[in-house]
């Protein structure tokens, strides 16, 4: 009790009263007959002593505190014995059924969508990973937070519903639970125990600002201690919640920000402590300075700290609770028996139900613990579940109406848990039955929706807020909830009870008939655009609801039959405006009609109609189930047919008229409203509803008065009735347009069949047939095809099922998607009058279906294919087809197109009416095969060859017909018109031979017989044709060459000629081949062979001029970019410290190099200059998105985009040619000895002359036991000298600006040209350059030489000619001074202080400055020298000699003993030789390395080891000198290559030769190697010796399937901070690191700036360059520097060969490995920089994303 004493004397009083043990307290409340008091009591001494600090409280030491003095004694009381034991037995037998885990935002769920019994069925990570359903049609998504893992509940899955950790039976139940059920006593306790908690939480948490404490709880006396606390909106951002917090506590920002955040984790927080006026002032300041003209006050107030300690605690006891229930269901059944006991006399409602509707006043903290509760008492229990269920529904207005003000969002609101109750089948049923929730529902709907409510009561939503209607589309979500699976077994009641809430809920559609009425605009252009979106949202929300309703109501014929009887009387309510209206009389070829006049384009409409397409569902499915004659008994009064069909008629017609232009100034508006009509996101309960009502009417009318009806809508009727001889082609143009929109609709009114209940299809037929059409247009995706298709409520389209029966699934490549490809059976079934298809699909569709008959040497015409027949309630419709109104409409167009002077025609409205023509053929001959003649009364045929009885239509229309085939200009439609002929010709024939008994087969065959005669006759006339198009395709394409924009022409031109390099190459080697002869192919030494070059013309990209390269000219230059590298890293995540680096000596593990790369492009040096100068002025005066770096010389390549960052000069190879006799004299007499003497008397002389001037630059120890005087300063060069080269300046200027380039970038230091260090960066980048291709070559198993891309191989030939010529261009004293650090390396007697050990070295970086910096020996004061190509040839040949033999060394002496290698024969030669020299090596290390390696194993390893370097030494030498390689190098053979590169470097295959050759010479050395106490140090470090060969890096492995990554994240915790809410795990693909992206709390400062965890990590792990994969998103993004970045497509896949960004469909994903490994060459091949680029470039979207905090 220490930390209490500080409290006071009252205090203390009582606690001396109190028993000191919790056990002996526990026992004292046992004695007690109320314990409710007591308990107020206890927690009334101890609450406001643990939570007094609400500012800055100690956690750690209020939970330790709240265990001993509260939690601990309850604990006792409870069990009656030591709680820990008593908790631990129950941990053992509380496995419980339901899983139950609440989930966090951004969590993975899983649904099965073979067993789930709908979509919103979900499973934990860990249950779904346990179940069976992963092996399913499983789909993944990211919760919003609040839902809850349906693991166990056997009403939720068909199959499946326990994992193996759920399963009843399982985890140690059987043993242990009989014997540690809870003993009665304990049941007895928590009886006692638990309504008291639940009391005090209910009262604490239901707290008003000015309330007092309860009296029990006021035993102190009172302090005056007051909070002002800060509650969370989602209305304030939240700097402006610190600005407010800043200005009126007049504090620091941080700390502003600190309690910004904590409001907005926790809901609210305490900003002031204080008296309670000082936190009254607090409280007002706040709301003042938060307050503006768009804003309410933040809400703040005033708490006492005793009431702020008890909710706290309140709380805490929640979750305390939670935690004891979780042991027990006795525990859970007692704790919900209490929450919902009613108070004896009390009005309130149960304490749960006070809690619920308490809900949206409390914060959001609160609100969380509390659901939890909820969750874990009740929603574990089923029976519990059900009793509050009822609850919820009792209160359901009020809480939605709470929850509608309020401004939370829905995760957090206690209406959430709607869809936990409502999809529960049971429930659902037991509370329609028993609560009639439907009705509740619709009725709150109604209730909180007149606002919106227009003085006709219709809906208009004008000027709605939309966070308020979002909220309620939550009502109507539960809706569909409720009825979300279709009950079973209908009981008196339950039938009851729907048709109540069918009847309440067709109130709601009322207000909705009708509703937004809009008027044409004439004149003027409407003002503003009216709000249209919350209608059609309305209409998509509900789109499944009535599918629903309709479906329910079709589950038998009564039920059916009532629901019609009142879905017509609410239509007919709402059609009293049309009855009532005047009529008109229109008359038409001798039909008269009498109608209402109403004309779409003057009068109101609207195209909200949800009760006629309600009833035109219904009569479908009463059609369906056979019982439209029923109809009569219970809509007995006038059915008003037309009545029906008026108001989606009208629709129709606005559609046409808005197509027709004719609404063009009602704005975007309308657009967009008549789009969603179609779309098929609404399509079902609009305009396909519309289609079909239209199809009642015509079944139930007569057809010509169904037809003039249709004409007097379509206000057409003007336009068949007389010959309209107007010149206004606007006027021609409209009715035109009408007049094929109308036929349209009429082919869809006659031949759309593809509805249950409106034909004899089945649901399957109607989604294969959308789905045919859909690959009529082109192959699609998956995810494009699904898109199209109309969704379920269960969000399925039912496409699986059906595809593969008409569709062939392609597979991918390395990029794109799989797409699915139509059969060629399903052809057949193409409709180019498919009512779904939108404009532009229909002529796509068309176009693509007669090129493929054309290609197929078909004719094009495209008929209808033959109709399903109608059910026998549709039956009439056909009537359409042959009634007198048709065929005048019909002949009418005909005449007209014949009569040259008409323009009321189109060759679109034409094709329409052959369609019409075909679809009667068709009919009449199906009805023809089916039924004997005499029975069809369908006579198309004959009415269509009746000839007219006026003059004006003296023709029948086939006579018609053969007159429009010789119209010219109806080319295209002769084939149609053809076919149509051909079907009258097979209907005359099935009439006249219907006698004879095998009508049906001669038919088709005489049918089949004129096609082939046909298709003969067409061949000739396509010959023709093709002939004329193809030479027309030509003009159109020298048309669209010339058109190609200026770029692409300049493209064009470069890859001309950047192909002719390869091309000579090719050319020279045949024609050398025969005359040079075997030692031409030798790099090195006296046999070297000559260097081949070409001349060199290149163009430049800039101004397309052509120049010769040559070393007097101006320069030319290639763009390039020079970027650090850790791809070819041993070490990654090697911290760089490059400010003091040395880099003349590259470490073993290439932690960090530099690579230069070039996109090929050629430039003159000037071109370029001027290139980048205009960039520059450009940027200065529009703002330029941090698109590239100025400053640092960044900018893209002007013809391909690719970033770059310098230029590379372009400098021709230096031809060198050998004398061989000279050569072979010259072997005799410069040995390696005598070369070494050579070079160090050159050395010693330098060094001697440098002494004797001011200061010794060269730090050189010489042995001094060397003094043969033979060898004196000058006898280098008696071997062969000749003049320096010399550049143009303007070669020499590039050449320095490209080095300062080289160092500024490798070092990231600032420019500067005279730093000593550009030189040995410059031959830095030349080794990792040709070390990184050496090793890209290897990882893709190509060849040497022949397989580089031009642009990787003219920027390799210019990087090592630029860097022969840097040297040239720095003082040659310190490339001397360079050289000799580099040689004293090699050389014996030669050592500085700072020569590096043997293996802390990379020797091949040793090679390429050595060769580069070697000419420097030559240089004189007085002339310019530099060696002869002999003198080379022996220097190159001894320095590489030399710096193998340490590489063999290198390689021996850090032998991987543990490989698995092939044994080679162990008494080869070259096993003996490699066993004596280890033996050799191994004294001088005193017995550091073993001797037991066998010979054999010796030299395989040193063989493999060796390799890489080999062949970085061959590319170089061979683009250094340009000798020929030996043939091997250009074929991809592993044997052949090990010899090839010996010969042409000049070594001994038995590699060991070298050694004994130079013995005496190199012994020494060796010696000097071994001894070296460095390098013995070195060896000892296991870890960190690099072996050879060295490891080639990939990409981390991905586990294949993508569920295993999400599982990983989902254990991913942020090492920063312990909060759980949503995070964004980050996997680096480089080294498998996860990191905690886009969050403050793993921020770091690089250089003051604030960058977050991913691109500080890209850093060290990729030297700024890196690739990751967002876990949850499945996206992989690019990242360079700070700033930059882009998004790729991620290596997973789904079935159908598509990537899921966002995981927004959610299908199972998979590793591909052919996209993985594309990935990892972009890496290996540094394109990582130049993806971003180019992605920033054609996305210029992605520039709102701050890659910075990544
Ligand atoms: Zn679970
Ligand atoms: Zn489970
Ligand atoms: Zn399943
Ligand atoms: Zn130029
Ligand atoms: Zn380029
Ligand atoms: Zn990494
Ligand atoms: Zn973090």
């Amino acid at each position: 009790m220490t930390d209490e004493e500080a409290g006071g004397a009252e205090r203390m009083e009582v606690s001396t009263e109190l028993p000191e043990t919790p056990q002996r307290l526990a026992s004292w409340w046992d004695q007690q007959v109320d314990f409710y008091p007591i308990f107020l009591h206890h927690l009334a001494q101890f609450v406001p002593e643990i939570y007094f600090a609400e500012m800055d409280p100690d956690i750690e030491k209020q939970e330790e505190s709240v265990q001993i003095s509260i939690f601990t004694p309850l604990e006792w009381y409870l069990f009656g014995e030591d709680p820990d034991i008593c908790l631990e037995k129950l941990k053992h037998s509380g496995a419980f059924q339901l899983c139950g885990k609440v989930f966090k935002s951004g969590e993975t769920t899983y649904s099965c969508r073979d067993c789930a019994i709908d979509p919103t069925c979900v499973l934990c990570m860990d249950c779904f990973q346990n179940s069976v359903h992963k092996n399913h049609r499983y789909k993944m998504h990211t919760s919003t937070g609040g839902g809850f893992c349906d693991c166990g509940d056997i009403e939720a899955w068909k199959t499946g519903p326990f994992c193996v950790n759920h399963e009843p039976g399982r985890a140690a139940t059987t043993k242990e639970n009989s014997c540690c059920s809870l003993n009665e006593e304990v049941i007895a306790q928590a009886r006692k125990i638990f309504p008291s908690v639940i009391k005090y939480i209910v009262e604490m948490t239901i707290w008003e600002e000015e309330k007092e404490l309860l009296p029990e709880l006021q035993i102190r006396e009172k302090n005056e201690k007051y909070y002002c606390v800060l509650f969370n909106d989602e209305h304030h951002s939240y700097d402006h919640v610190i600005y407010s917090l800043q200005r009126a506590l007049d504090c620091e920002p941080a700390e502003a920000q600190l309690h910004t955040t904590a409001i907005d984790k926790e809901g609210r927080r305490a900003v002031k402590a204080g008296a309670y006026a000082a936190c009254q002032e607090a409280k007002e300041d706040i709301k003042s300075h938060s307050e503006n003209v768009s804003q309410h006050p933040l809400h703040v107030e005033v708490l006492h700290s005793e009431v702020m300690a008890h909710q706290k605690f309140a709380l805490r006891l929640g979750s305390w609770m939670n935690k004891i229930m979780s042991y027990s269901s006795d525990f859970r059944q007692i704790f919900c028996q209490a929450c919902l006991r009613e108070e004896p006399g009390s009005e309130n409602p149960c304490p749960i139900s006070r809690l619920m509707l308490w809900d949206a006043k409390l914060y959001k903290g609160a609100r969380k613990i509390l659901h939890e509760l909820i969750f874990s008492s009740f929603f574990m229990e089923m029976e519990y579940k059900k009793l509050f269920s009822m609850e919820f529904v009792k209160y359901y207005k009020q809480l939605q109406k709470e929850y509608i003000s309020d401004d939370h969002d829905r995760s957090i609101s206690v209406t959430a848990l709607s869809v936990q109750m409502f999809t529960v089948p049971t429930l659902a049923r037991h509370l329609i039955e028993e609560q009639n929730v439907i009705s509740v529902i619709t009725e709150t709907l109604l209730e909180v929706l007149p606002e919106y409510l227009d003085r006709n009561n219709k809906f208009n939503f004008q000027g709605y807020s939309q966070d308020k209607l979002g909220r309620v589309y939550a009502v109507i979500c539960d809706l569909k909830y409720i009825l979300i699976s279709k009950p079973t077994v209908w009981t008196e009641r339950l039938r009851m009870q729907f048709l109540e809430g069918f009847r309440s809920f067709l109130k709601i559609l009322t207000c909705m008939q009708g509703m937004e009425e809009i008027r044409r605009q004439v004149g003027q252009h409407i003002e503003v655009d009216p709000d249209w979106e919350a209608a059609i949202a309305i209409q998509m929300q509900l789109k499944n609801i009535l599918l629903m309703f309709q479906e329910w109501c079709a589950c038998d014929e009564e039920l059916l039959l009532v629901a019609y009887k009142e879905c017509h009387k609410a239509v007919m309510r709402c059609s009293t405006s049309f009855l009532s209206s005047s009529k008109t009389i229109i008359q038409l070829c001798g039909h008269t009609v009498e109608t209402k006049s109403y004309r779409v384009s003057e009068d109101l409409i609207s195209i909200h109609l949800p009760l006629s397409r309600t009833l035109a569902g219904l009569h479908v499915r009463l059609s369906r189930l056979g019982a439209v004659s029923r109809l009569h008994e219970f809509v007995p009064f006038d059915f008003q047919v037309e009545a029906l069909v008026e108001y989606p008629l009208r629709c129709l017609v606005l559609v046409a008229q808005v197509v027709a232009e004719m609404w063009r100034r009602n704005g975007l508006s309308l657009i967009s409203q008549v789009f969603y009509y179609q779309d098929v996101k609404c399509r079902e309960e609009m305009y396909d509803k519309d289609i079909i009502m239209l199809q009642i009417g015509a079944s139930l009318m007569d057809p010509n008065t169904f037809l003039l009806l249709v004409l007097q809508r379509y206000e057409l009727v003007d336009a068949f009735n007389k010959a309209i001889s107007t010149k206004d082609q606007d006027l021609i143009k409209q009715y035109n347009t009408l007049i094929e929109e109308m036929l349209q609709v009429l082919i869809y009114i006659v031949g759309e069949r593809y509805v249950p209940g409106v034909g004899n299809v089945t649901k399957e037929e109607v989604i294969m047939r959308e789905i045919i059409h859909l690959l009529c247009i082109e192959p699609m995706p998956h995810s494009a095809i699904a898109k199209n298709l109309p969704e379920n409520e269960n969000n399925e389209t039912g496409l699986e099922n059906v595809i593969n029966k008409v569709a062939t699934f392609k597979k991918p490549g390395v990029s794109g998607h799989g797409v699915y490809e139509l059969k060629d059976e399903s052809l057949k079934d193409f409709n180019m009058y498919f009512y779904h298809y939108s404009k532009t699909q229909h002529s796509k569709a068309e176009h693509r279906q007669k090129k493929r008959r054309k290609q197929e040497n078909k004719d094009e015409a495209l008929p209808p294919p033959p109709p399903p027949e109608f059910c026998s309630a549709f039956s009439k419709v056909v009537n359409l087809l042959n009634c007198d109104i048709m065929m005048y409409i019909l002949r009418t167009i005909f005449e007209r197109a014949i009569d040259t002077d008409s323009n009321l025609w189109t060759e679109g409205m034409l094709q329409m009416a052959f369609h019409i023509l075909a679809l009667g053929l068709l009919e009449e001959k199906q009805q023809l095969q089916k039924a004997p003649e005499e029975e069809v009364t369908f006579d198309f045929y004959h009415k269509a060859s009746r000839l007219g009885s006026s003059a004006m239509n003296a023709q029948n229309i086939q006579m018609l017909l053969e007159k429009l085939k010789g119209i010219p200009q109806l080319e295209g439609q002769k084939d149609m018109i053809t076919w149509i002929l051909q079907m009258f010709d097979t209907v005359k024939r099935l009439r006249e031979k219907s006698c004879l008994i095998v009508a049906t087969t001669s038919g088709s065959d005489s049918f089949k017989c004129d096609e082939i005669t046909h298709d003969k006759e067409k061949a000739e006339r396509k010959r023709k044709a093709e002939a004329a198009r193809l030479h027309r395709q030509k003009i159109m394409a020298q048309m669209s060459a010339l058109q190609k924009n200026f770029i692409e022409t300049h493209k064009l031109m470069y890859d001309s000629t950047s192909e002719m390099p390869g091309k000579e190459d090719s050319i020279m080697e045949e024609e050398s081949t025969p005359t040079v002869s075997d030692y031409s192919r030798i790099a090195l030494g006296p046999k070297r062979g000559p260097s081949v070059t070409e001349k060199e013309v290149l163009t430049c990209i800039l101004c397309q001029e052509e120049q010769e390269v040559k070393i007097e000219n101006n320069a030319m230059v290639l763009s390039a970019c020079v970027q650090k590298s850790t791809a070819l890293t041993q070490h990654r995540g090697k911290p760089l410290g490059a400010e003091t680096l040395d880099p003349l000596f590259m470490d073993p593990d290439l932690a960090y190099g530099t690579y230069t790369g070039s996109c090929g492009h050629v430039m003159h040096a000037v071109c370029w200059q001027k290139y980048f100068e205009a960039v520059q002025l450009s940027s200065q005066q529009r703002i330029h998105v941090d698109l590239f770096d100025l400053e640092n010389g960044e900018y893209l390549c002007p013809l391909c985009k690719s970033l770059c960052n310098t230029v590379i000069p372009i400098i021709p190879l230096q031809p060198q040619k050998i004398d061989s006799e000279n050569a072979d004299a010259l072997a005799q007499l410069l040995t390696l000895e005598q070369w070494i003497q050579t070079v160090l008397a050159r050395i010693s002389g330098y060094n001697m002359k440098h002494t004797k001037g001011e200061k010794s630059t060269v730090p050189v120890l010489f042995n001094q036991g060397m003094g043969d005087s033979t060898f004196e300063f000058h006898s280098i060069l008696s071997f062969g000298v000749q003049s320096s080269i010399k550049y143009s300046n303007s070669i020499k200027e590039m050449v320095i600006l490209f080095a300062t380039t080289i160092y500024r970038i490798g070092l990231k230091v600032p420019p500067d040209e005279t730093d000593p260090r550009i030189p040995m960066m410059t031959w830095s980048t030349c080794a990792f350059t040709i070390q990184a291709i050496e090793n890209l070559l290897g990882d893709e198993g190509k060849p040497l030489f022949g397989a580089l891309q031009n642009r990787q191989l003219n920027g390799l030939k210019a990087l090592m000619q630029f860097a022969v010529a840097q040297r040239i261009t720095c003082p040659q004293v310190l490339i001397q001074k360079h050289l000799i650090r580099l040689l004293s390396v090699v050389l014996p007697n030669l050592k500085s202080e700072t020569t590096p050990c043997l293996l802390s070295i990379d020797l091949f970086h040793v090679l390429v400055g050595a060769v580069l910096a070697f000419p420097s020996l030559y240089w004189d004061d007085t002339v310019d020298l530099q060696p002869s190509s002999i003198s080379s040839s022996y220097n190159h040949l001894y320095l590489f000699h030399l710096i193998t033999m340490a590489h063999i060394l290198q390689i021996l002496l850090t032998i991987d003993t543990g490989l698995p290698l092939a044994q080679v024969q162990e008494d080869s030669e070259e096993a003996h030789s490699a066993s004596s020299f280890f033996a050799e090596v191994s004294q001088y290390m005193n017995g550091c390395v073993g001797y037991s390696i066998p010979g054999w194993y010796l030299w395989v390893s040193l063989k493999n080891g060796i390799i890489p370097y080999l062949r970085c030494a061959a590319l170089f030498f061979h683009y250094l000198l340009g000798v020929t390689p030996p043939e091997e190098l250009l074929t991809n053979s592993a044997e052949g290559e090990y010899n090839a590169l010996c010969s042409y470097l000049s070594l001994p295959t038995n590699l060991f030769l070298l050694f004994q050759e130079y013995w005496d010479t190199v012994k020494p050395l060796i010696q000097r190697w071994c001894a070296d106490p460095t390098l013995i140090n070195c060896l000892k470090q296991e870890s960190t010796v690099v072996r050879y060969p060295r490891k080639r890096n990939s990409l981390i492995e991905l586990p294949d399937d993508y569920s295993c990554l999400l599982n990983q994240a989902s254990h991913f915790r942020c090492p920063r901070s312990a909060d759980d809410e949503r995070k964004h795990p980050v996997l680096c693909l480089f080294c498998g690191a996860i990191l905690c992206s886009q969050n403050i709390c793993c921020q770091e400062i690089v250089n003051g700036e604030e960058v977050g965890a991913c691109i500080f990590h890209a850093l060290h792990c990729g030297a700024g360059v890196c690739i990751f994969l967002k876990i949850r998103e499945c996206r992989v993004v690019l990242v360079e520097g700070k700033a930059r970045g882009c998004a790729y497509p991620a290596p997973y896949l789904d079935e159908y060969g598509e990537t899921d960004p966002g995981l927004k469909r959610g299908n199972p994903l998979h590793l591909s490995r052919e996209r993985y490994r594309k990935l990892h060459l972009v890496w290996q091949q540094h394109c990582i920089i130049e993806e971003i680029a180019r992605s920033q470039e054609t996305n210029q979207m992605l520039f709102g994303f701050n890659w910075q905090l990544l």
